[in-house]
């Protein structure tokens, strides 16, 4: 079958090859002869799936009690079922067909089936018993997060077949970028489809499965926890909660920052955002010509916000930030939250929070280095090259140069920002290396304001600034970064031929693959 996918072979070849290897073997052998007996025998050995029908416009999923029995949406009363043709009688026993459905792979069954091989056993395991030289960061467990989390359960951190887990999260864009969704893209409706897999990981985390590890012949009750998750930029805000676009978009900076609305330009701009990540004493911090005019830098860093700190005094306290359960896929409505886009950008309480561990990790949203590096560079060299229509040297970013800097357009000198990227994401990271990263990018960042319009900084050149701190946290890049699934999700979507029902078609192209 594998094979058969790779190739893109027709079911009839399947079935000549299959006869053949029928007829080759011994007489009374059990080799399936067809297609059709292969598929069959496959869907025997593969893990379930549950179908689980979906409003409409996405408030809510007929799933749990009570929701499952309803037939109406709570929130917006659409229908759960098609209308059925009056014309043709239902036959007793089949199922009415709804208008939206979700697929639902079920975690336990995958994490057990890890330990039913040889090869997977020991290097899920390989996290607890790998040796890490000093001061080096090869793996996310020799991370702050890893380590801070085992100090915080240790009944948890001893048993080490216990299973950490990254959740990533890519846009599911079947057709490529011609776009289907549109009106029924999930966005912020996100939670609602969540809600099976949160509450399996809940109850991983407090009870567990009985699973069977083949290595060692032995049953155990195996238990995992979720570390953080892996998105792009636009999808963080969707996990979140805080919303990543606008002035307040950086996650870490929150309202904390000196992002502003350029006059002309009307987007907005981290120019001159950087130099309070300088060390105190450095030379840029008095520069007045260079930068912001007339601006002369004392602050530090934004303070770090630890998961108590945002649930109790920032979700507790702005009245109004709901959990989508309570109101529903689309019940999100910014303008009625307090302070929304001024002191604060939350517009949703996640569901992550639920996860009662949620609260306690260094880091939980993973910023994805791959989107950040392609559009820092897509951005340099658009703007170098001049390309109509993208480049951020525009006429009104001439007039906002005029306005916020007292320097003459200069030349570009050299910068360091793929030396930064080469080492940021090198395979094991050195924890002296990360402390020069944090005051080298600050710095390279203060050398492309000196240079570059301020229309040139928007969030993604100011995210970097983060990275090194992040990877502290996280450890080694290449754990926690997209490429991997971006590839397979690539992988899977060209393989979806039905284009009727394609996240159908997807969820078979999985099993197969
Ligand atoms: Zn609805
Ligand atoms: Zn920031």
């Amino acid at each position: 079958m594998h094979i058969k996918t790779n190739h893109n072979l027709a079911e009839t070849w399947v079935d000549d090859v299959s006869h053949l290897i029928h007829k080759i073997l011994p007489e009374g052998n059990v080799a399936s002869k067809s297609y059709y007996e292969t598929e069959k025998l496959m869907h025997t050995l593969s893990m379930p799936y549950h179908r689980i029908d979906v409003c409409q416009n996405n408030c809510m999923i007929y799933w749990g009690d009570p929701d499952e029995s309803l037939i109406i949406c709570k929130f917006c009363e659409h229908p759960r079922y098609k209308p059925e043709k009056s014309s043709r009688k239902r036959a007793s026993g089949t199922k009415r067909i709804p208008y939206k459905r979700m697929f639902y792979l079920p975690l336990s069954d995958r994490l057990k089936r890890l330990y039913l091989s040889e090869r997977t056993a020991s290097h899920i395991r390989w996290h607890a018993e790998h040796t890490c030289h000093d001061g080096k960061m090869e793996h996310p467990s020799d991370g702050k997060v890893w380590k801070h989390f085992q100090e915080l359960y240790p009944e948890f951190a001893s048993k080490s077949r216990n299973v950490y887990l990254g959740l990533c999260t890519d846009g599911f864009n079947p057709f490529g970028s011609s776009g289907v969704p549109g009106r029924n893209h999930p966005k912020r409706s996100l939670d609602v489809f969540l809600r099976p897999l949160i509450e399996e990981l809940q109850s991983l985390w407090a009870f567990g499965v009985e699973a069977f590890d083949v290595s060692v012949k032995q049953n155990f009750n195996l238990k995992a926890v979720l570390m953080w998750t892996i998105s792009d930029f636009p999808a963080l805000g969707m996990l979140s909660g805080w919303t990543t676009h606008g002035r307040l978009s950086c996650p870490y900076c929150m309202e904390d920052t000196d992002a502003f609305q350029l006059m002309h330009g009307r987007k907005s701009s981290w120019f001159d955002c950087h130099r309070r990540f300088l060390p105190p004493d450095h030379v840029y911090r008095q520069n007045k010509r260079s930068f912001l005019k007339n601006n002369v830098v004392s602050k530090t860093g934004p303070h770090y916000r630890s998961g108590d700190e945002i649930l109790e005094h920032q979700l507790g306290e702005f009245y109004g930030v709901q959990k989508t359960a309570e109101c529903g896929g689309n019940g999100h409505v910014n303008n009625q939250i307090e302070g929304y886009g001024v002191t604060h950008q939350w517009h949703k309480h996640s569901i992550f929070w639920e996860l009662p561990y949620w609260r306690t990790h260094l880091l939980r949203h993973c910023f994805d280095v791959m989107h950040i590096e392609k559009n820092f560079f897509d951005n340099i060299i658009n703007t170098l090259l001049n390309v109509t229509g993208k480049t951020k040297d525009s006429i009104n970013s001439r007039k906002d140069l005029v306005l916020y800097c007292d320097r003459k357009p200069l030349h570009l000198t050299q910068f360091d920002v793929g030396i930064f990227f080469r080492d940021l994401c090198s395979r094991s990271l050195n924890r002296s290396d990360i402390a020069h990263l944090k005051d080298n990018i600050a710095q390279t960042l203060c050398n492309l304001e000196k240079i570059f319009p301020p229309s040139f900084f928007d969030v993604m050149e100011h995210l970097t600034v983060h990275l090194p701190e992040e990877a502290e946290l996280g450890g080694p890049m290449q754990f926690r970064w997209m490429y991997l699934f971006e590839r397979f999700m690539f992988h899977l979507k060209k393989k979806a031929n039905n284009k009727a029902s394609v996240e159908g078609s997807i969820v078979e192209q999985f099993f197969i693959c």
